[in-house]
Parts: structure tokens; sequence; C-alpha cells
């Protein structure tokens, strides 16, 4: 009996002493190791995110983090030193003269050629916001064309993925960089203007738009949206919506910019731009590229 007893207790510190060690083991193991831990106070922190980073910041003062300090974080306003460029605010331009500015976005493509043969015939100048993937060896005419031709080149992204643009300034950046070089590249010039794909108030890019923006003005580069959406990439849009669309946006705005897209898709807009030129035309607009305008933003 007595060493039944005497058994069944030493059981019982083996278990204990068994659950001691591993609760110490998980315990160390759950600290930054070399680090003194944090004060778990949920009174001191406000939330499981604000004790974590007190609980990087010890490792890293410790010595022993692989994490990088915030103050040691890449500083965008630091990254592409070479990717500054100048924009110059044009003369106001008199309110009540009636100038529309088309620009199309999602070029270069196939139908870019043709719409650069209408804009010569009817001898109007655009915009083109370029997506710099599209731009490769069998377009590269458009863009010579462009610069040839009067018209104006702004950067429209060069990947077009809002979940790659838009996670960070500095992705942002990353990608504006390879386009801002390409168009170099091939025409030699510098671009002072682009547009958002969304536009300036998309959902994608609400977290980074103020600082972006303000980032990307201080490098030289003018935001421009849209006051009119022709809605010729939404859906399967027929030749009256698209015109009907215009004429609902214009309202009696004198110097509206009108959203068109000249990707490889938008065969149909392309037919129609003689009608749409000629509309406007018979409005009472004159063309003129969007860098002779003031710049336009979304105000929501
Ligand atoms: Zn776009």
């Amino acid at each position: 009996m007595k060493s039944k007893l005497c058994f069944g207790m030493a059981i019982f510190i083996c278990i204990m002493s068994a659950v001691i060690i591993t609760h110490r083991v998980e315990h160390k193991a759950s600290q930054p190791s070399g680090a003194q831990p944090v004060e778990a106070s949920w009174k001191k922190y406000k939330n499981i995110e604000e004790l974590v980073l007190a609980e990087n910041e010890q490792a890293r003062k410790a010595g022993d983090s692989s994490q990088t300090a915030a103050d040691k974080m890449p500083d965008y306003t630091k990254m592409f030193p070479d990717l500054y460029t100048e924009y110059v605010m044009p003369k106001a331009v008199d309110k009540e003269k009636k100038i529309a500015y088309l620009t199309f976005d999602d070029g270069p493509s196939d139908n870019t050629y043709r719409v650069l043969d209408i804009l010569q015939e009817y001898d109007a100048t655009a915009t083109f916001f370029l997506i710099g993937s599209e731009i490769d060896r069998k377009h590269e005419g458009c863009l010579i064309r462009m610069a040839n031709e009067g018209h104006t080149i702004g950067i429209h992204t060069y990947s077009h993925v809002c979940n790659e643009i838009y996670c960070s300034i500095e992705r942002y950046l990353d990608d504006f960089n390879l386009v801002y070089d390409r168009i170099y590249d091939v025409t030699g010039k510098r671009v002072n203007i682009y547009r958002f794909p969304w536009g300036s108030n998309n959902r994608y890019s609400k977290n980074i738009k103020d600082a972006l923006i303000e980032e990307m003005e201080r490098r030289g580069f003018t935001c421009y949206d849209w006051t009119v959406d022709s809605k010729d990439s939404n859906g399967k849009p027929s030749a009256y919506t698209i015109l009907r669309n215009i004429k609902k946006d214009i309202k009696r705005q004198n110097q509206p910019i009108i959203l068109l897209h000249d990707s490889g898709a938008n065969g149909l807009m392309v037919r129609l731009l003689p009608d749409i030129i000629k509309m406007l035309r018979q409005m009472g607009y004159e063309f003129d590229t969007l860098d002779h305008r003031e710049p336009y933003q979304f105000p929501w």
C-alpha cells in the first residue's frame, strides 16, 4: 500500500514538472529572444497591434531582431532620384472660350494608330495617358507620332493593376518610374502629367492618395481627372449611348475634359471618333491638349 502511494506521488511530481517546463519553454518562445518581456498590460496598449509594435521595438533595441527599424525604412522621397520633371502652370484660359480636351486612356494599341490618323484628318490635338506595359516595339511608333504631331503624352501607370500599384507609395513610384523611363527612351520627352487608373478618387488608393499626390507634385507631376465620362469602356456601350453620355456630361462646360479609351478592345470608340469631333465642333468647341489647361482633380 505504502509503495503504491509512493509510486503515485512520483508519477504526479513527474507530470507537474513536465507541465511547468513545457509552459516555460512556450513562454520563452513567445518572447523576442534576448529581450525583456514587454509589460503586457492592456491598460498600456490600445490593441494587439500596439503591443506587437512595442515588442518588436524592444527586440530591435536588444539588437537581435531581423526587422527593419521604423527609422531605417526606405524613404520614398529618396527613391528614384532621377524621377523629377517640370510642370509649368499654363496661362489661364479665357473662361468663356470653348475648348474640348479629348483624352485617351489605356493605349497604345493598334487602335491608337487609327485615332492618330483621325485626329490628323480632322486637325485636332489630344492627350494620351499611356500604359507602360503596352508600349512594345509594335506601338512605339504611336509615341513618336504623338510627340511629332502636337499631342501630349501622360502616364497611366506601367501595369494598371490596382492591387500592385496602390498597395504603397513605394510600389506606385516603382511602377511609375518604369513607364516614365520607357517614354523618355522612345520620345526623349520628360512627361509631366499623369492620370490614376479609375481616377484620383478610386477606392483602391484612398489610404495613400493624399500623400501620393503630394509626393508626385514634389517631383513635378500633375494629376488630371476628367469632367465628361463617355463610358466607352463600360460594359457593351452603343454608339448612341457614348454620344448621349458625352452630351449629358458636357452640359454648359466651356472647357470639358473628355474621357475616352484607345485600348485594343475599343474599336467602337474609334469608329465613332469622327462623329464625336464633328459634334463637338458643331457645339462650338476647339481642341487642345491638357497641359494647356489648368489642372483638374475630382473634388470629392
Ligand atoms: Zn485606365
